[in-house]
């Protein structure tokens, strides 16, 4: 396993790749990996030649009052992790490699940022964009894995493909769980034993509102109102949004016909967890 801090030597190795003709898959990560990560690059080692994790905790996409600088980190866990998984390379620039001095440009895909988590974390999904952007432009892969936890993010990196014609798969993958349902999160590290009880809440309304669909309740705030009991129940969690959307413009639904995004964003004290669903007809 190869660890590349480099631009320019990345993008050599990736050029020399294609001219073998090999099948770059790519996954990347902000780091401090967890199963759900695991599973990505799991899946990018079954479709691909060589396989290549990045990880880089991405300052543009965390605004000025987020967790940029207490985000975790362990780079040696990580290492180790991935090396078990015959991660061909991985790539860990800092900073300076990805936003050099007098850097200038970001990558904006409209109307899907105006909705779920991007009208409270405004910019958000310009630096996703930006830095998947250059990610991809140093990386050059064939294939690149992201998982369904974060739906937005997923839609908003489909869209750029579509619209900048950029010549990759995007390959989703469904979001990993703890065996009590709640979604595999770096995050979750700064949950204290009590929040991370209450946590499991955002799971519960997953399963209430899946069994109500199932039951055949179509009116969007009928779901969200019993999402909403279920999320402050007990000594509840602090709601962002709970939205019942439509799953490729991301607007709200107020009748589902055959199928609509079910996602919640919720704060455990100072944590903030993201969960979401596909109501779909069997
Ligand atoms: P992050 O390191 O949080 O930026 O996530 C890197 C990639 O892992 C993204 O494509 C995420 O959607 C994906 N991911 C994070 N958590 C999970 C999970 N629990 N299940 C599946 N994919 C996940």
């Amino acid at each position: 396993m190869k660890i590349i801090e480099t631009v320019k030597e990345m993008q050599g190795i990736a050029d020399d790749l294609r001219r073998a003709g090999k099948k770059i898959g790519f996954v990347p990560t902000m780091g401090y990996l967890h199963e759900g990560h695991l599973a990505l690059v799991r899946k990018a080692r079954e479709i691909s030649d060589t396989v290549v994790v990045s990880i880089f905790v991405n300052p543009t996409q965390f605004g000025p009052t987020e967790d940029l600088d207490r985000y975790p980190r362990d780079f040696e866990r990580d290492r180790s992790l991935l090396e078990a998984e015959k991660t061909d390379i991985i790539f860990f620039p800092d900073a300076r490699q990805m936003y050099p001095e007098r850097y200038a440009t970001y990558v904006q895909v409209r109307g899907l940022e105006d909705f779920l988590c991007g009208r409270t974390r405004k910019g958000h999904f310009i630096g996703v964009a930006t830095v998947v952007t250059k990610l991809f432009n140093i990386v050059k892969p064939h294939y690149a894995v992201f998982g369904q936890k974060d739906f937005q993010q997923l839609k908003v990196i489909e869209r750029m493909i579509k619209d900048l014609n950029m010549d990759l798969e995007i390959i989703p993958y469904p979001t990993v769980r703890e065996k009590d349902g709640l979604a595999m999160s770096s995050r979750n590290t700064y949950l204290n034993p009590q929040e991370r009880e209450r946590a499991l809440l955002i799971h519960e309304s997953i399963k209430k509102v899946t069994e109500l669909f199932k039951n055949g309740i179509r009116d969007a705030s009928i779901l969200k109102e019993k999402a909403r009991e279920v999320l402050l129940s007990k000594d509840g969690l602090d709601i962002e949004y709970i939205t019942i959307a439509d799953t490729e413009t991301l607007e709200d639904i107020e009748i589902i016909k055959d199928k609509a995004l079910y996602a919640v964003a919720c704060r455990a004290g100072k944590t903030r967890l993201i969960d979401n669903t596909i109501l779909m007809e069997d």
